[in-house]
Parts: structure tokens; C-alpha cells; sequence
């Protein structure tokens, strides 16, 4: 846990959220300001700044936040569909909260390239 990090308050419930999954090693609730009709984050509770600082120890870990995204988009209604899983890193990508989240974002169709 990281004392000044907005997510791992969240995950402590120091700060409200729409909670969807939560389990020993992940967490996952609803974005705050959702960019699609289904817009959720999934976090590891183990605090990582950046997709750029994964450890080797941390491969299982970020695993399981992907096994678990996917369960969720498809009870979601996201499996027709499918759905974008995102990890914005660092400026350029525009990460604004430096503990790592898995964006899904589904629900409509979406264009490419993302710029
Ligand atoms: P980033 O830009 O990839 O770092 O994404 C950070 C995301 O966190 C954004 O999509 C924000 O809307 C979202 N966010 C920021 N604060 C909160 C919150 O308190 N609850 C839920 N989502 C949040």
C-alpha cells in the first residue's frame, strides 16, 4: 500500500466506489467518469506505479487481474461484443493515477487508432 495513492484508498474503502469484484490479490469497481455504456478498473491491491515497473514476482498477479477483467466484462452483458482492456502508462498514454488499472471499456463500437 502506497499512503498518498488514490486507488489504494479505494481499496482500503477509505474512499467510496462502486465496487464489482474483490478478492486476496484484486480489486474491481465502476470509473468515476465512465467513457463507454460499460466502463470499469481493475487493480491489483499489491501498489505497482506503472505497467513499466512490473517485477518478474508481479506476472501472476497482473495475470489474475486479466482472468478476472474478462469474467466480469462477459457477466456484464460484454462477451457478444467484446470490449477494450487498456493499461495507460505514464504521460503519453495520459495515466493520471500511478497504480496500475486495468481499464475495460465496452458496450458500443469503438474506433482505432485511439488518438
Ligand atoms: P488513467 O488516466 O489511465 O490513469 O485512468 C484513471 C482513471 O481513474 C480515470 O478513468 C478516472 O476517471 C478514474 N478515476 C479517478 N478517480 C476515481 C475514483 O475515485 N473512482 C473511480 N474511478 C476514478
Amino acid at each position: 500500500m502506497s499512503e498518498n495513492c488514490l486507488f489504494c484508498k479505494i481499496i482500503k474503502g477509505e474512499i467510496p466506489s462502486k465496487k464489482i469484484y474483490e478478492d486476496d490479490d484484486v480489486f474491481a469497481f465502476y470509473d468515476i467518469a465512465p467513457q463507454a455504456p460499460v466502463h470499469f478498473l481493475v487493480v491489483p491491491k499489491r501498489h505497482i506505479a506503472t505497467i513499466m515497473d512490473m517485477k518478474p514476482e508481479d506476472c501472476e498477479l497482473v495475470g489474475k487481474m486479466l482472468y478476472r477483467a474478462q469474467l466480469i466484462a462477459k457477466d456484464l452483458g460484454l462477451e457478444e461484443g467484446g470490449a477494450r482492456f487498456v493499461f495507460n502508462c505514464k504521460a503519453d498514454a495520459g495515466q493520471t493515477v500511478f497504480h496500475i488499472h486495468l481499464h475495460v471499456v465496452g458496450g458500443q463500437e469503438m474506433g482505432w487508432p485511439p488518438f
